[in-house]
């Protein structure tokens, strides 16, 4: 996988503290990042840079934004939308508070977009957060990269000639996520409950648990049909034939996991056991590999 995230950043973060020599990530380079533009249907794309994958919807209503990636891209994501909207960016939902979707905030806040989370979003934005996995600690945002309007279940918006439903799905990949389903174009953002192609990562200190990212899966199972197109968090643009492999996935590990967790296995001997072994081929090749899966899991449901 070529894009860079937050978890890789987190890893290495993770290396470098390992390492002792923190200066590495203040180093962080985005000029050569290029934006790439994938166009989905008339009114909507994904951009894709570094960090989580954008959905923009255009149209005369305005630009509506999902997630924003890293601040340093922010002119370079301002000029893709150029190119494929004349109007200004208006919205900017952000399907979670992670640091590689939210961190282009503060310029868009500034250029008048209004920003739009559930209200853990905001809660975790406003303070100090730290993720255990990774040893990584973030601090809190200005003020003007927060959301202004939050929201608890859902929240809907009538733009574009779209209905946009924006659906909180609890305690997933964190405990604020959203999925965002335009429900006239027949496209899904799925947020960070969906890594493609990968075994996904989940934020346990932020309250997400693989069975929250389950059911999240099996809502969006519940939205999508075979013409759906579906915006992952990380990785490649997918659909429902994709997303029903991955959740399958989920639930084998999840349920193997859980089991050897319930007869009292130490997370060496559940490692060891290989129970993501059926899946590797198909996901073990992103940054998180099989045994980092598995201790994802074993945190959570030992829990
Ligand atoms: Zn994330």
């Amino acid at each position: 996988m070529k894009k860079l995230n937050i978890c890789i950043i987190l890893f290495y973060s993770l290396l470098v503290t390992i390492s002792g020599n923190l200066s590495l990530i203040a180093e962080e380079d985005y000029s050569d990042v290029q934006i790439k533009t994938i166009k989905l249907t008339d009114s909507i794309y994904m951009l894709m840079g570094k960090g989580g994958n954008i959905g923009v919807c255009v149209g005369d209503d305005g630009v509506f934004l999902i997630d924003d990636q890293f601040a340093p891209l922010t002119d370079k994501i301002i000029s893709s939308v150029k190119k494929i909207s004349d109007k200004d960016i208006r919205f900017v939902i952000n399907t979670h508070w992670h640091f590689d979707h939210v961190g282009g905030n503060e310029n868009l806040g500034n250029n008048g977009a209004v920003i739009i989370a559930h209200e853990n979003v905001r809660t975790r934005m406003s303070t100090d957060q730290f993720v255990k996995f990774f040893n990584k600690k973030v601090p809190a945002s200005p003020k003007i990269a927060l959301p202004v309007i939050t929201f608890k279940e859902q929240i809907k918006f009538y733009l574009n000639g779209d209905e946009i439903e924006t659906l909180h799905v609890s305690n997933a990949h964190t405990d604020g996520d959203a999925i965002i389903y335009f429900k006239n174009s027949n496209v899904i953002h799925t947020g960070d409950t969906y890594f493609s192609g990968m075994y996904p990562f989940i934020d346990v200190t932020s309250n997400g648990s693989i069975n929250g990212v389950i059911l999240a899966a099996n809502k969006i199972l519940s939205l999508a049909d075979d013409k759906t197109k579906i915006i992952p968090g990380h990785g490649p643009l997918s659909n429902k034939a994709k997303f029903q492999k991955y959740t399958e996935m989920l639930t084998s590990i999840r349920d193997e996991v859980s089991k050897q967790v319930k007869d009292g296995k130490t997370l060496e001997q559940i490692q060891k056991s290989k129970p993501t072994k059926n899946f590797d081929a198909d996901f073990g090749n992103g940054f998180i590999n099989p045994d980092a899966f598995v201790q994802i899991l074993y945190s959570d449901l030992s829990r």
